[in-house]
């Protein structure tokens, strides 16, 4: 309650001063063109290093072995799933919207008939939007991100 009732007085006195105080959105409005996950771009880059996806796996599979006694092939196998789920997680892979009103995947804005709804993202209280009919599209081409990036780091085959 102490920490709050400060934090509070420090926004009180910044509100009291009148001084200057920054026009920030929530989120940002735009993003600069031709990153990584632009509408129309979906997936086109890596964004994990394979070093970085290798040793992960090895260290998993490593302690799987070591600290469950599985066999080499279960623990590689096992490995390889929770690293997919890992980074299926990555925040580094989470999509950019530059427009929350229009579907991340289709770019068409919601209506009544046809809503956008919110999907959860690995940061919390940060969602992207599509239309319920385009959640397949946008799950499966999450899916083909993280084999590309799996494949690029030499866990699955071509
Ligand atoms: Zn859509």
């Amino acid at each position: 309650m102490r920490v709050r009732g400060r934090a509070m007085s420090k926004w009180l006195a910044l509100a009291r001063s009148q001084a200057p105080v920054p026009n920030v959105p929530k989120s940002p409005k735009s993003e600069p063109s031709g990153q990584f996950g632009d509408f129309g771009n979906f997936g086109t880059a890596l964004t994990i290093s394979a070093e970085e996806i290798r040793a992960s796996f090895d260290w998993i599979a490593h302690r799987l072995e070591a600290d469950h006694a599985r066999p080499r092939d279960v623990a590689q196998s096992d490995a390889l799933a929770i690293l997919r789920g890992m980074i299926s997680n990555d925040p580094r892979l989470i999509v950019p919207q530059p427009n929350a009103w229009r579907c991340v995947i289709c770019g068409e804005g919601g209506s009544p008939g046809l809503p956008l709804i919110p999907v959860l993202t690995p940061n919390e209280g940060e969602y992207r939007w599509l239309h319920h009919g385009c959640h397949d599209t946008y799950c499966c081409r999450q899916a083909e991100r993280v084999d590309e990036l799996l494949r690029a780091a030499e866990l699955l085959c071509q």
